[in-house]
């Protein structure tokens, strides 16, 4: 199995279980390696309910020190954060990946502006909004993401999709310009199965939008998202397919910032 690299801890103040567990669950699933990510802290505080505060990076670190602990040469545990893409944040990325030695960091794209749109509470503001001008503006918001090439890995790219407002009509007008972008950034993008257990009931991202990732040569992760132990490498083996069917013959593995591939079983 590939490694799963997008995984929180309860930190977040959305998620639960202990480092054990989800190291269990991960040599359970005979993951290559288990890959600790949680919502990295955003300043000015106090910025949102749904992270860690800074003050509690050094319980991160300990959490992912019991996960290593635990994992006693088992497993690779690997440390990583996922960062909100945010206007002008580019000093505060710098800042957050030179307090730990990270194996990578995710960008992620939650906020349209001060929306987080992806957030069950703002439900009643997708019903008033237009969907084909939220979604303009979300791939524009994430090729800027991967313009900044701040980020090793582009986190669920199409999560604008969440809860199934989708555009008519042909989606590669969307998607072309941001693949171009992302391709030209060296970025890895994800395979994010949380989106299955979601209203769109599909991956994060579409299989259209993984065809042309293919083609333009961007590498691939695949993720689970997991809030809790029994969601570490979910769907794994669904997803392993449809990468293959989107032409994927490897995953990607990182190590201190630096990534190799390995074949998919
Ligand atoms: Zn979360
Ligand atoms: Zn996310």
């Amino acid at each position: 199995m590939p490694a799963d690299y997008h995984t929180h801890t309860p930190l977040c103040r959305h998620a639960h279980g202990e480092p054990e567990k989800f190291v269990e669950s991960a040599l359970a699933a005979g993951l290559t390696e288990y890959g600790i990510s949680d919502h990295a802290p955003q300043i000015p505080e106090p910025f949102d309910d749904w992270r860690m505060a800074v003050a509690e990076l050094p319980a991160y670190f300990d959490w992912i020190k019991r996960a290593r602990k635990h994992a006693a040469g088992r497993i690779p545990i690997r440390a990583g954060l996922e960062c909100d893409w945010l206007a002008g944040c580019e000093s505060w990325i710098a800042d957050l990946a030179s307090r730990y030695e990270w194996d990578y960091l995710i960008g992620s794209v939650h906020y349209l502006g001060d929306w987080d749109f992806d957030n069950p509470k703002w439900l009643g503001r997708w019903a008033q909004s237009d969907v084909e001008a939220v979604w303009t503006r979300y791939w524009e918001t994430y090729a800027q993401m991967a313009d900044s090439g701040l980020f090793d890995i582009l986190g669920h790219p199409d999560l604008v999709k969440k809860f199934a407002h989708i555009p008519p009509g042909d989606l590669n007008r969307y998607y072309e310009p941001v693949v171009d972008a992302i391709a030209a950034s060296g970025s890895v993008i994800e395979l994010n199965t949380a989106g299955w257990h979601k209203p769109c009931a599909d991956a994060y991202p579409s299989s259209g939008f993984l065809e042309l990732a293919c083609s333009a040569g961007v590498p691939l992760v695949i993720s689970s998202d997991s809030h809790a132990p029994e969601e570490i490498a979910r769907d794994f083996a669904k997803a392993i397919q449809i990468a293959k069917a989107a032409g994927y013959r490897e995953t990607q593995l990182f190590e201190k910032r630096a990534r190799r591939s390995e074949v998919m079983p």
